[in-house]
């Protein structure tokens, strides 16, 4: 029997989809989702601003833009806060739509746990991986109350927004998914990989000065090479 290989689908919440796109729609990424290895669908908590009930009061009269989907931050401070609502009705309108499969949610923030390789693993083996993006000075935190979450950060640094780290994990857990990259040994840690790398030509000149590929690249000898390598590695 033929056993089909699953597809990862990512769902992104984000009031900005326009920043993510043409990052997913280059190079590997955009062949992924063309050979049906991956799915990204985008949700904005703008489109779920307003219940059902509350759209149908407004009747029309609001633009989408006048639609509220952030305020002040109680105890006071600087900026905005993410409404909770808009954000959870839209991870609840993600999970109705993903009943098959299992689903991972995660929540950025500075202060989450921090992404690696590992957790990237990890996070490979679901179906659908719901990416929450906050703004601003961040998300009310009873979204987290609402639903079970991982916080995920990035790195050690504070970003504008969550979009730029959902774009990390997304190209992190794809590249892992079996036929993504074209060879399988594509993923760094399958192999001796070096943070210095050369191509043709052999030699280049550049304003008067040469500049040469190592010899060690040139001998063909398999074992002084990755030996080569993991020394450069080392160094780095
Ligand atoms: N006031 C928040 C705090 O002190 O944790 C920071 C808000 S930050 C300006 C806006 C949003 O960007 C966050 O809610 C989060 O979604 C995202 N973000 C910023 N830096 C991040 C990082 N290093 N890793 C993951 N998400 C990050």
């Amino acid at each position: 029997m033929i056993k089909t290989q699953q597809m990862t689908t990512f769902h992104i919440v984000t009031l900005f989809p326009e920043s993510l796109e043409s990052y997913l729609q280059a190079s590997i990424l955009k062949r992924a989702q063309a050979d049906g290895k991956i799915a990204v669908k985008y949700y904005n908590p703008r489109d779920f601003a307003m219940s059902v009930e509350e759209l149908a009061k407004a009747d029309g009269r609001m633009t989408y833009a006048e639609r509220r989907v952030d305020d002040r931050p109680y105890g006071g401070g600087p900026g905005m806060v993410m409404e909770a609502l808009p954000v959870m009705r839209a991870v609840e309108a993600v999970l109705k739509g993903t009943k098959k499969g299992k689903s991972k949610i995660i929540f950025f923030s500075p202060s989450g746990e921090q992404f690696s390789n590992a957790v990237a693993d990890k996070f490979k083996k679901y179906t659908n991986i719901i990416l929450v993006c906050g703004r601003y000075e961040g998300i009310d935190a009873r979204v987290k109350k609402a639903f079970p979450m991982v916080d995920i950060s990035v790195g050690p640094y504070v970003l504008t927004g969550g979009e730029l780290p959902a774009m990390i994990v997304i190209d992190a857990i794809s590249r892992r998914i079996k036929g993504v990259l074209g060879d399988e040994l594509s993923v760094e840690e399958s192999r001796v990989a070096s943070p210095d790398v050369y191509t043709r030509p052999e030699t280049i000149e550049f304003k008067g000065k040469k500049y040469r590929v190592p010899k060690i690249l040139l001998s063909g000898h398999h074992a002084k090479m990755d030996e080569w390598k993991k020394t450069r590695k080392i160094a780095k």
